[in-house]
């Protein structure tokens, strides 16, 4: 098994080694800083090549020329594109995309030769142009998360390379062979409506894209998504199970081998699926509220896949507006007035934002920094340069980062972070000593 040399080397680079415990601070496992430290390719058979990244780029050698499976993002695609093709310089026959997020076509403009065909699911086009439809607040909400200049972010989105144009689209399943070796490619709907899988019966390898993850799935994402339904994931990870794979290769992460391992991981993380899916929907049907349902819904201990990249409470939030949408039931909520719109009013009430900000201070270092972090919040909302609310915001968001694993999760609190304290390097001395 040549690719388990690089293991360790492949653990560094997903920040996923045990820690040795002597900081109180969780580990925080960065999905998006996969592969940066890799220099080559991961031999994974013969015949089969992954290069490390956010997402793997995956080579397939054949006599009659070589087929790429994903081509990563625009940022890390030049690289793997450079180690790969020292492995083979032959021609690429096929791309095949396993859906069109960005982290899987950004190098399809490099491997793209003359009679190249690019082999997308039907739905790729109309994914494309949804994301396209959206991409200013798609723009707005990754410059946040991943702490990048929003005009570079719009920048590489413009760039022609990055526009991507299907040779052969298919709906349900698509299959060619080259150089003897049969590709069979299946509709697998899971994170996206485009999604596909690559089954290659002579190594009995499977390819699903990212719909499996060595973690919960992001069944909604912070970044903004439709709703990825749960019973599509199910249903497309009982199709790869039903092929009986010695080999699965997910777009993010290492490969799972030996047909035992393959059918324990698998039918653990659909299993987890279906448990959070059926948990919120009798949850739902019994008429608890959604934030009752995202405290509330745990994994059971055989079932624990772990939330390094995906939150349970984010998905359970996810399927149930997927289910039914945005109304909550309560009057107000018709209104165009959000649930915090009281909120200043309640301060002045209760004595001014300092107050509250002490208040905000004694639930923190109770361990309820979620709740201090809503009243700081609701002591900016009547003083928004108030320094004690300010402080005790920043001093919540440290706290809850301190608490998780979740890179994304702690990407997000980060944004919190620099906003409040750009916000609070705003505020003079001389202004707050003449209060
Ligand atoms: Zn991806």
């Amino acid at each position: 098994m040549p690719w388990r040399r690089n293991v360790l080397v492949l653990l560094l680079a997903f920040g996923c080694l045990p820690t040795i415990a002597t900081t109180a601070a969780a580990q925080v496992v960065d999905f998006t800083l996969a592969g940066r430290e890799l220099k080559e390719p991961i031999k994974i058979t013969d015949q089969i090549y992954q290069a490390v990244g956010f997402g793997n780029t995956f080579l397939v050698l054949t006599p009659d020329g070589n087929v790429v499976i994903d081509t990563s993002i625009v940022g890390m695609a030049a690289r793997h594109y450079e180690m790969l093709r020292k492995i083979s310089d032959a021609p690429i026959k096929y791309i095949i995309l396993t859906h069109g997020h960005a982290d899987h076509t950004g190098g399809v403009y490099l491997w793209k030769q003359d009679g190249t065909q690019i082999i997308a699911q039907e739905n790729f086009p109309a994914f494309r142009a949804y994301q396209e439809r959206i991409r200013g607040y798609l723009n707005h909400t990754a410059a946040a998360q991943f702490n990048f200049d929003p005009a570079r972010i719009a920048a590489l989105g413009n760039s022609p390379n990055q526009q991507v144009e299907p040779t052969i689209t298919f709906r349900d399943k698509y299959e060619f062979e080259l150089g003897g070796v049969k590709f069979e490619i299946f509709h697998t709907p899971g994170e996206t409506p485009d999604a596909l899988s690559v089954w290659i019966p002579q190594y009995q390898a499977a390819f699903v894209g990212d719909n499996l993850y060595d973690s919960f799935p992001n069944m909604y994402t912070l970044r903004g998504t439709t709703p990825r339904w749960p019973l599509e994931y199910i249903a497309s990870l009982d199709k790869v199970l039903a092929l009986k794979p010695e080999l699965v290769l997910p777009s993010h992460g290492l490969p799972i081998q030996g047909a035992d391992r393959v059918t324990e991981r698998v039918t653990k993380y659909k299993n987890a699926i279906q448990y959070v899916h059926d948990e919120t929907v009798k949850g739902m049907n019994d008429g608890k509220d959604v934030f009752t349902l995202m405290r509330e819904i745990k994994l059971p201990a055989e079932l624990d896949i772990g939330e390094d990249y995906g939150k349970i409470a984010w998905s359970v939030r996810g399927i149930y507006e997927g289910y039914v949408g945005w109304f909550d039931r309560n009057p107000a909520s018709m209104y165009a007035s959000p649930p915090t719109a009281a909120d200043a009013d309640l301060v002045a009430l209760a004595g001014g934002a300092s107050i509250v900000a002490a208040k905000s201070r004694e639930k923190i270092e109770a361990g309820e920094a979620v709740l201090g972090l809503r009243l700081a919040d609701a002591a900016l909302a009547h003083e928004p340069t108030n320094r004690d609310a300010l402080e005790a915001k920043i001093l919540a968001l440290k706290k809850l980062q301190e608490g998780t694993r979740n890179g994304i999760e702690h990407s997000w609190l980060a944004f919190g972070i620099r906003t409040a304290q750009a916000q609070l390097n705003t505020v003079s001395p001389k202004e707050e000593a003449a209060k």
